[in-house]
């Protein structure tokens, strides 16, 4: 595979696997099977798709390199890869009928977060995810309140789903190196949800809100969804930060804000 003279992408956070054993870890954490509906990310060269092509009936890529479209459909011929030349933050994941999807990729690390936010919308389709992200982005995924990494992506994730990081990757896996490591995360959305929440909309502003000014107290980043008064009754200081709050927390402050928006 490398051997393909591929003009690699900057713009398109092109590192791709070259590490076999590393390969073979990954499809195993993965863990295919046949009748799964797996959607891959960023097939590349196909690094992983060639080898999760030989456990499933159909796999679904999305590529949005026109030349590496071209590549992997001359390299691999197999009717059962489904190639969507398409950006993955503007594709639309409803399309696919099954609502059990699983999802997986070596991902674009310039698009990974807002590419997460965009796949929440789709969270009631998704069965999982099996991410790789730099590692400090899975740090944020999974931190716990009270540490520098707990921020907005980290309560939204862990509200809707369970987060685990799985497997620590060198940047010597890749060509080119990336400068940092990587690290594989499962993500999986939750049936039921732990907290109940009156309103999902109120809960993406109060969160953005609350960590827009991490540096100021929670009621500065608030103030314009919620008062003193409010932050109080539910027994948070209004001098807190943002980053001490529990996930619970935000959804208590949200729900406080709904109710007001109604009464
Ligand atoms: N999966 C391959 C591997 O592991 O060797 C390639 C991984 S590389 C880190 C990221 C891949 O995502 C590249 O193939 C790149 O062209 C593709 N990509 C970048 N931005 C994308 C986007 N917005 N939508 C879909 N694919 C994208």
């Amino acid at each position: 595979m490398q051997t393909d003279s591929h003009h690699i992408r900057k713009r398109f956070s092109q590192n791709f696997l070259k590490d076999h054993n590393v390969i073979e870890n990954i499809v195993n954490i993965i863990n295919p099977q046949k009748n799964d509906h797996i959607i891959e990310i960023g097939p590349g060269k196909g690094a992983l798709t060639i080898p999760i092509l030989n456990y499933v009936k159909k796999l679904n890529v999305i590529e949005i390199d026109k030349d590496l479209v071209r590549l992997l459909s001359r390299n691999i011929n197999d009717k059962n890869l489904i190639i969507h030349e398409c950006d993955a933050l503007k594709f639309d994941y409803s399309k696919f009928k099954n609502s059990n999807l699983r999802l997986i990729g070596n991902l674009p690390y310039n698009i990974s977060t807002p590419l997460l936010f965009h796949l929440l919308s789709y969270k009631e389709k998704i069965k999982n995810m099996f991410f790789m992200l730099q590692k400090e982005v899975a740090k944020r995924i999974c931190a716990k309140s009270g540490t520098k990494e707990y921020g907005r992506l980290s309560v939204m994730l862990q509200y809707y789903c369970d987060v685990e990081s799985m497997l620590i990757i060198k940047p010597d896996a890749f060509y080119p190196s990336p400068k940092v490591d990587s690290s594989i995360v499962k993500i999986t959305p939750r049936q039921e949800p732990k907290y109940q929440l009156f309103n999902e909309n109120c809960f993406e502003k109060i969160v953005r809100a609350a960590f827009s000014q991490r540096r100021k107290t929670l009621y500065n980043g608030l103030r314009k969804y919620l008062d003193e008064a409010d932050i109080k009754k539910i027994g948070i200081p209004h001098n807190e930060r943002a980053e001490k709050l529990e996930v619970e927390d935000f959804v208590k402050l949200s729900n406080l804000y709904y109710q007001s928006t109604i009464n």
